[in-house]
């Protein structure tokens, strides 16, 4: 039987030559793995990714491209509220086929500045769910916005600037230095 993990399993060695490509879904009960502990996976804000991508074989190399999208619970960074945040990135990597037993110094070698290359020992394991976890989490932002024009929370009262307004806004404006009225300094 193949399992769903199965079916993004591949080699780079057992590429056809026209290349893979996928138009698919990546169900979060695959993507979702410990690296998701502190993410609430149960939440309707959660959904599965969409992933739109070929890999394909060139000179020697086997290039990836696409993107990918999906909606992630998070918390407005200024009013703490929970939404759905809409991620998004494209995926640009390149991969090379090595000798078996490779070791990490050359691979380091081989990565460059403008693209991720990866030289993965023969057959070139790859299964495109890990690869696009690892995606998921570099495109991750520790701090996000429910809305860019979010007015957030007021740092005197804690109200929600979106939905009500408070005075001490106003108050502090006007006369900064109220409360230093009545104080009398020392000559
Ligand atoms: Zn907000
Ligand atoms: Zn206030």
């Amino acid at each position: 039987m193949q399992s769903q993990k199965d079916k993004f399993s591949l080699t780079l060695q057992g590429l056809a030559k026209s290349g893979r490509q996928w138009d698919e879904v990546i169900p979060l009960s695959l993507l979702a793995d410990v690296s998701f502990g502190d993410l609430n996976v149960k939440s309707p804000l959660f959904s599965d990714m969409q992933w739109k991508g070929s890999l394909e074989p060139v000179a020697g190399q086997f290039v990836l491209t696409g993107a990918w999208q999906m909606s992630v619970p998070r918390r407005c960074g200024r009013c703490n509220v929970e939404f759905a945040s809409n991620m998004q990135a494209d995926v640009y990597m390149v991969y090379e086929l090595g000798k078996q037993h490779q070791d990490l110094a050359v691979e380091e070698e081989l990565s460059s500045e403008d693209c991720e290359k990866e030289l993965l020992p023969s057959p070139g394991e790859l299964n495109m769910v890990d690869v696009l976890r690892e995606q998921f989490w570099l495109a991750w932002q520790p701090m996000v916005v429910c809305s860019k024009d979010c007015k957030g929370l007021c740092l005197q009262c804690g109200v929600d600037l979106n939905r009500d307004t408070c005075d001490c806004h106003g108050q502090v404006k006007e006369n900064p230095f109220a409360a230093l009225k009545d104080f009398k300094f020392d000559a």
